[in-house]
């Protein structure tokens, strides 16, 4: 294997938490990585995840321990004192459990490589969001699936073992057939050697063209300048996500597609250009690839990127990114039943003027459905999105909420 770079800050894939709301995702980020992945007061107040999380971490492995307890986070090997060896610099995108954040869970799903599933222990298996993120990783091709089953600690053996065979059963019912089943404790960190081990196994770093044309998904977006700040002294907004193709440079001029949205009610792609890099815990690139999450600091009002605003943009250097369109033809592929609910009732047929929330890379939108043709349709969309023919676009109806219905591919 060649050596690791650790001075490339960057990380070079992302991995997404996935799973039901408390079963302890935020928690295993919080102890592979060392940082609690909520960081808004309103998450924190709530105690659960309302927007994407994320943080970078480094799994590591100790020359002179044995497996699998060389594998590690530290820098420095608790045991031998001497220094680990980088095996591969991650990012974690931790999505929101809760059944109403489905649309934020598929943006997430969007920008990841691979995916833990986290399954708590002590509840029956499964819970209807395990199902629904399941089906909707299976739906973002998201093909590369490491399941916890989470807080181990807190029931016997006996339960351990039951639970593990549901866990087991339910997973070889679905397309991540065969995938590992680690049993940890996220909240007092056991087992995390074995389930690094099992990740750097299971979930291999996708092969990506750095001389292709720039492609990136804005996951967020921020305005970095503290309330105050005089205007001579303001910054540029700043977007973040994944390059999934190309190299994006400091000073090299961008565009971003399908941009502002203008009085009129349409959008315009916005021209700026690369201020400066980063890939995390401030840390300055000189050059972005594709991979890990990054921070792409521009020349743009952060007016227009404070909050996420640009989330859901793709951004490219300038005439190379597919156009935004207004309205989409899909063949649609729906799920036989509504995984995301307990009730699991039957999916209908898309109706001639039913309006449908769909998500197409980390963009989400609203389309009302202006013809219906065997598995075709057709929609008008209230937010324009730019797909390539072939992508696959999920499709959520609201029953009660938005629920994952299935998926279309843009014709
Ligand atoms: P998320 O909604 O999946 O992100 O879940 P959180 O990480 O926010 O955890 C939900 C609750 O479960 C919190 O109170 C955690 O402290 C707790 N929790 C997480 N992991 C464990 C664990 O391994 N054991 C126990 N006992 N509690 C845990
Ligand atoms: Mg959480």
């Amino acid at each position: 294997m060649p050596k690791k770079d650790e001075k490339n800050l960057q990380a070079e894939v992302n991995l997404g938490l996935i799973g039901h709301v408390d079963h302890g995702k935020s928690t295993l980020v919080e102890a592979l990585a060392g940082v609690f992945p909520d960081t808004y007061e309103e998450e924190l107040r709530r105690g659960i995840s309302i927007y994407l999380g994320y943080a970078n971490a480094d799994f590591r492995k100790c020359p002179s321990c044995e497996e699998p307890e060389c594998y590690t986070t530290e820098k420095t090997c608790p045991i031998h004192k001497k220094p680990t060896k980088l095996l591969r610099r991650v990012s974690f995108v931790d999505a929101p459990g809760h059944e109403r954040l489905m649309a934020t869970m598929l943006t997430g799903a969007a920008i990841m490589d691979g995916a833990i599933l986290v399954i708590a222990a002590n509840e029956p298996v499964p819970q209807a969001q395990t199902r629904e993120h399941l089906a909707a990783a299976e739906i973002s091709d998201v093909n590369h699936i490491v399941v916890t089953q989470n807080k181990i600690e807190l029931v016997n053996r006996e339960a351990v073992a039951n639970n593990y065979q549901s866990i087991k059963d339910f997973i070889d019912a679905s397309y991540a057939k065969g995938t590992p089943i680690i049993p940890i404790s996220a909240m007092h960190k056991a087992n995390l050697d074995v389930l690094i081990k099992v990740i750097e196994e299971t979930i291999p770093t996708p092969k990506r063209d750095p001389s292709l044309p720039v492609e990136m998904y804005v996951a967020r977006s921020f305005d970095t300048n503290r309330p105050g700040t005089r205007p001579k002294k303001l910054v540029g907004g700043v977007v973040g996500g994944t390059m999934t193709q190309g190299e994006l440079k400091v000073e090299d001029e961008i565009e971003i597609v399908p941009g502002l949205r203008s009085s009129g009610g349409t959008y315009d792609p916005l021209i700026t250009e690369v201020v400066s890099l980063s890939a995390g815990g401030g840390s300055r690139l000189k050059v972005a690839k594709p991979g890990g999450l990054i921070g792409v600091q521009t020349l743009l009002d952060p007016a227009l990127t404070k909050r996420n605003r640009m989330v859901g943009n793709l951004v490219g250097k300038p005439g190379t990114l597919p156009p935004a369109q207004d309205s989409m033809v899909l063949e649609v592929h729906l799920l036989e039943r509504l995984v995301g609910s307990a009730k699991m009732q039957k999916i209908k047929k898309i109706e001639h003027k039913e309006t449908l929330m769909l998500n197409a890379g980390t963009t989400i939108t609203v389309g009302d459905v202006t013809s219906v043709r065997n598995d075709t349709i057709e929609l008008t969309l209230r937010r324009p999105v730019a797909t390539r023919s072939g992508d696959r676009v999920a499709i959520s109806r609201q029953i009660e909420r938005w629920s994952l219905i299935g998926y279309g591919v843009s014709q």
